[in-house]
């Protein structure tokens, strides 16, 4: 017995190779799990102490097959967090765009959640987190393709949440606001991010690790009563 908060845990974090689900598998680990995670490259640069399992969720069949082979692994905690986006005017949405987006943020979570959730209610205690996004809560344009697959997150969350909290499963969803990744700063640039930054009470971009101690305290043993919720991480953008 370590002492640490999740010590004795074991966890599962999807895109867990980069960004904020690199931030989240680095914060469960220091805090005392196991921890495993997933990226799409065969040798995936998972953070040093962490499991590593290669799946492209885009890829129906390879999330299916992912899918069964989390099964009865016995995870004590699983973070929903690999996602991806495309960015286009309504009217101008590839059916096949549309349809990986959905595969991925939507599919893949349902499919990997199912897989652990009958072990965690079998053990009597787990927890789940998917990573959602402002764009889940309120609308944006061009976030045609984005926004269903984050708003339907919320919708697996609280349809869940309402079946397995008796059996100390918790469900939760996380959505975070503007965050300093890679991907921020090369889609919106400095000047992007200065006019964007104008717009969020606290003034700046919220980082990985702000999401990670997060996401961490509620996949832990500290939150009990937290449930079936999509809580934003956003420096207050989405209330004013
Ligand atoms: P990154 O693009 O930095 O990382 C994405 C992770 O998901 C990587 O580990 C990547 O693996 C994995 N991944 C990408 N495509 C696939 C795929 N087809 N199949 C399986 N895994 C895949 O993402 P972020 O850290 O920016 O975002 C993480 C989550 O947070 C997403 O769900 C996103 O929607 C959400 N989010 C992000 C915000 C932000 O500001 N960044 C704001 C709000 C929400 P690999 O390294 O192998 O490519």
């Amino acid at each position: 017995m370590t002492g640490l908060a999740l010590s004795g845990k074991t966890a599962l974090v999807t895109g867990g190779t980069r960004g904020i689900g690199r931030a989240i598998a680095a914060r469960l680990l220091a805090e005392g799990a196991a921890v495993t995670v997933t990226g799409t490259r065969p040798e995936g640069a998972a953070p040093e102490g962490c499991a590593y399992e290669a799946v492209d969720f885009a890829d129906a069949a390879a999330s299916t097959d992912f899918a069964a082979r989390m099964e009865g692994l016995g995870f004590d905690i699983l973070v929903n967090n690999a996602g991806i986006n495309k960015v286009a005017p309504f009217a101008e949405i590839a059916t096949e765009d549309y349809l990986r987006i959905q595969q991925v943020n939507v599919t893949a979570p349902f499919l990997v959640t199912r897989a652990v959730v009958p072990g965690m209610v079998a053990k009597g205690w787990g927890r789940i987190v998917s990573i959602g996004s402002i764009w889940g809560l309120i609308g944006k344009e061009h976030r045609g393709s984005y926004c269903p697959t984050k708003f339907a997150l919320d919708g697996m969350t609280v349809a869940l949440a309402a079946e397995v909290a008796q059996f100390g499963v918790l469900v939760n969803c996380v959505a975070p606001g503007f965050i300093d990744t890679e991907l921020t700063r090369t889609n919106l640039g400095e000047a992007g991010i200065a006019k964007l930054v104008a717009q969020v009470p606290v003034r700046r971009l919220g980082t990985p690790d702000e999401v990670a101690a997060f996401v961490a305290w509620l996949a832990g043993p500290e939150n009990t009563f937290i449930s079936g919720q999509t809580i934003a991480i956003d420096g207050g953008f989405t209330r004013v």
